[in-house]
């Protein structure tokens, strides 16, 4: 029997083939849909000399530019509200009384934008959708999943529809309200997995027997699904949490709703497979970050900054979108749990760059680094900036938590490990500075990367 990855029951039997196949069938539509029902998109396409309906193909979608990044959806939306009075964009597909529900990021910089904005019929077939990639962790009928990330207007909600979807009760508990609460409700209501931050899951460890007199490991959970931050990629935060927690921690993801992908059951981690290749075309069309310009995207091994078309969406359909996420695809079947499609790494933001010396470093390539040294590390890092990145003049300047068993005395010959480390690998010598365990201020929702020494 074919073990069920995709939603649709047909997918699962196909090749990697037939699956392009079915993507490219659904394309024509969605595009001629995007041009005669958005303005934005309209001159998108008039500008790149292109009729929606010249793209049939992967290659002819990879050819044309990208339409938006972060800061044209922002202008986008700035538009709308002065035009149309709302602040869905231009972009915006269905007229603005079928909107159904709506989600922005946390909007503490800038404009918020409403990225993750859907009519009903978008919402009944993405709710199948994140029922089938949460059925992948193992989520069913009759779990419990305590649920801990800001709520209400924010993107992390939607994931809820998808929980009820499958029959699963979410316990949805805003992570303003703080951990303290957030124990409190675990220990009443005795969920069957949580759903949190990465750096949150790992902070229950230490919180737990503090404040409720437990461990995190009676709580006895079938799993821990986290999101937001690159943590369970690191092979030392994955089993530091599993093993704490008894049992599998998964990473899922959905930036904008689109490329949603989970991790698989498997000790070792195997990336986010890209389960949902009807919903979009985001793990086959890539680009480089900085120049825009198109990189082989089917290779095994490629890197580049996503760039998201959505297949069959009705409020906000995203076409060649490059939302700012970086990462590396891998092409070969899953040796965990035999998945053939795509799956992907996240290998930093393009907003999170750093060019040290004409090299373009991701902060995630340098915490998955200072993270193999645990336990003489706690794996919590940051880079400190003295001037806005992305160029650094060197050394880059690290403060790392060192490991409780470390004492003064090791401390230079640790540095000097992890500094060869990071310049065998990713070619940079930086300059470190630790801190004691639990040395570094912690966050329920994403830690940051980065110490920002100047003012903007
Ligand atoms: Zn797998």
């Amino acid at each position: 029997m074919t073990k069920r990855f995709y939603m649709v029951p047909e997918l699962n039997r196909m090749s990697r083939e037939e699956i392009r196949k079915y993507q490219e069938s659904k394309l024509p539509a969605q595009l001629k849909y995007c041009y005669d029902n958005s303005e934005f998109y309209r001159q998108k396409f008039d500008d790149a000399g292109a009729r929606p309906e010249d793209i049939r193909t992967m290659e002819d979608l990879r050819k044309l530019p990208v339409f938006m990044v972060k800061d044209d959806e922002r202008k986008s939306a700035e538009a709308s509200l002065e035009k149309y009075g709302h602040p869905f964009g231009l972009h915006l597909c269905a007229p603005v009384e079928n909107l159904y529900l709506t989600g922005t990021t946390s909007g503490t910089t800038g404009m918020p934008t409403f990225s993750y904005t859907f009519t009903k019929k978008d919402m009944e077939f993405l709710a199948p959708q994140i029922a089938n990639r949460m059925a992948l962790a193992g989520i069913g009928k009759g779990d419990r999943v305590a649920f801990f990330f800001a709520l209400g207007i924010y993107a992390t909600t939607m994931t809820l529809w998808g929980l009820r979807h499958l029959g699963a009760l979410p316990i949805d508990i805003d992570a303003r309200a703080g951990t303290d609460l957030f124990l409190k409700f675990l220990t009443l209501t005795r969920p069957t997995y949580i759903a949190c931050t990465p750096s949150l899951a790992e902070y229950l460890i230490v919180k737990a027997p503090k404040h409720i007199g437990k461990e995190v490991g009676d709580f006895r959970l079938k799993g821990v699904l986290t999101t937001g931050e690159i943590g369970i990629a690191i092979p030392g935060i994955k089993k530091k949490i599993e093993s704490a927690y008894g049992c599998r921690a998964y990473d899922y993801w959905a930036p904008c709703g689109n490329a949603p992908g989970i991790s698989c059951d498997s000790d070792e981690y195997h990336g986010l497979h890209a389960i949902a290749p009807d919903l979009c075309t985001s793990y086959d069309d890539l680009v480089d970050p900085v120049t825009k310009e198109p990189v082989e995207s089917d290779a095994d091994g490629a890197i580049g900054e996503m760039v998201h078309t959505n297949l069959q969406r009705e409020a906000c359909p995203a076409v060649k979108y490059a939302y700012g996420d970086i990462v590396e695809i891998t092409t070969k079947e899953c040796p965990g749990c035999g998945f053939k499609g795509k799956r992907a790494r996240l290998i930093g933001r393009a907003d999170d760059m750093l060019i040290i010396k004409g090299v373009n470093v991701y902060p995630a390539a340098i915490k998955d680094i200072v993270a193999g040294f645990a336990p003489d590390v706690t794996g919590e890092m940051r880079i400190v900036l003295e001037s806005p990145p992305p160029r650094v003049v060197p050394p880059l300047k690290l403060k790392i938590e060192h490991g409780k068993g470390i004492g003064k005395a090791d401390l230079p010959g640790l540095a000097a490990r992890i500094s060869d480390a990071l310049h065998n690998n990713i070619k940079i010598r930086p300059d470190i500075e630790f801190v004691g365990p639990e040395g570094l201020p912690k966050e329920t929702r994403k830690t940051p990367l980065f110490e920002k020494k100047y003012e903007l």
